[in-house]
C-alpha cells in the first residue's frame, strides 16, 4: 500500500463538526462511494467540497505531490473530508480511564472545588467499594489528598462532605477521541480550533 493511503485525513460530520481521522485510503473509499465529499480550503480562507469526479478532475487538472495514482488515474490524497451520512463513523464512547477522569473533573477535587496537579488528586470511591461502590463513572471522582483522608472509609454522608457535581459518564464528545499528538495538517486547524470551542461549550451547558 503506498504510504500515502496511510496519511491521517480528518473527518468532518453533516455539521462541518470533526469527527474523526482516518486514513486516506478510507476516505478516498467514503468519497468514491459517495459517502462524504473532499473538502479544500480556499486562498480566501472559504472551502469548497468535491464529490469524486469532481476530485478526480481537479487531481488531474492540477497534479499535487500528495497523490496516489493507478493506470488510469491520479487521485489527490484530502486532507478533510465531510461525510454525508452519518453512520459510516462510529460512535465511540469515551473510555473510563484514570485520565479521562482527570478530564471529566477538570483536575479540581469535588468535594471542596480546589484544582491541584494530577499528582496531589486521588480517585475516590463516593460509595467505598468495600461497602458495594463500584468502579464506575458514577462513583469515580477527583479528590484531593485532604478530604479524601478527612472522608477516608466513609459516604460522603457520614463524613458530612458533599459532591459539588453529581460524577456523570461524560457523553460522547465529538474529536475527543482523537489523538491530538497525531500531526495535525495545517487545513485541520479551522476544524480542530472548533472542535476545541464546541467541546468547551458542551461540557459547561451540560
Ligand atoms: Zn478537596
Amino acid at each position: 500500500m503506498s504510504p500515502m493511503l496511510s496519511q491521517h485525513v480528518l473527518v468532518l460530520n453533516r455539521l462541518w463538526q470533526a469527527v474523526n481521522v482516518c486514513t486516506a485510503r478510507r476516505a478516498l473509499t467514503l468519497l468514491f462511494q459517495g459517502h462524504a465529499q473532499a473538502v479544500l480550503n480556499r486562498e480566501d480562507g472559504s472551502f469548497q467540497t468535491f464529490n469524486f469526479s469532481e476530485w478526480q478532475h481537479l487531481s488531474s487538472r492540477e497534479p499535487h505531490a500528495e497523490s496516489v495514482r493507478t493506470i488510469s488515474l491520479r487521485l489527490r490524497i484530502p486532507r478533510v473530508i465531510l461525510l454525508l451520512v452519518y453512520d459510516h463513523v462510529p460512535k465511540k464512547e469515551v473510555k473510563f480511564t484514570r485520565h479521562n477522569i482527570f478530564e471529566r473533573d477538570k483536575n479540581t477535587c469535588q468535594y471542596c472545588g480546589t484544582t491541584c496537579d494530577r499528582k496531589d488528586l486521588n480517585l475516590d470511591h463516593v460509595i467505598p467499594r468495600d461497602r458495594g461502590g463500584p468502579t464506575t463513572w458514577e462513583n469515580i471522582v477527583c479528590s484531593c489528598i485532604e478530604c479524601n483522608t478527612h472522608k477516608a472509609n466513609r459516604t460522603p454522608q457520614e463524613a458530612g462532605m458533599h459532591l459539588i457535581r453529581k460524577p456523570k459518564r461524560p457523553k460522547w464528545r465529538p474529536f475527543v477521541q482523537i489523538n491530538f499528538s497525531l500531526h495535525q495538517h495545517d487545513s485541520w486547524k479551522h476544524f480542530v480550533d472548533l472542535a476545541y470551542w464546541n467541546v468547551e461549550l458542551g461540557e459547561d451547558l451540560a
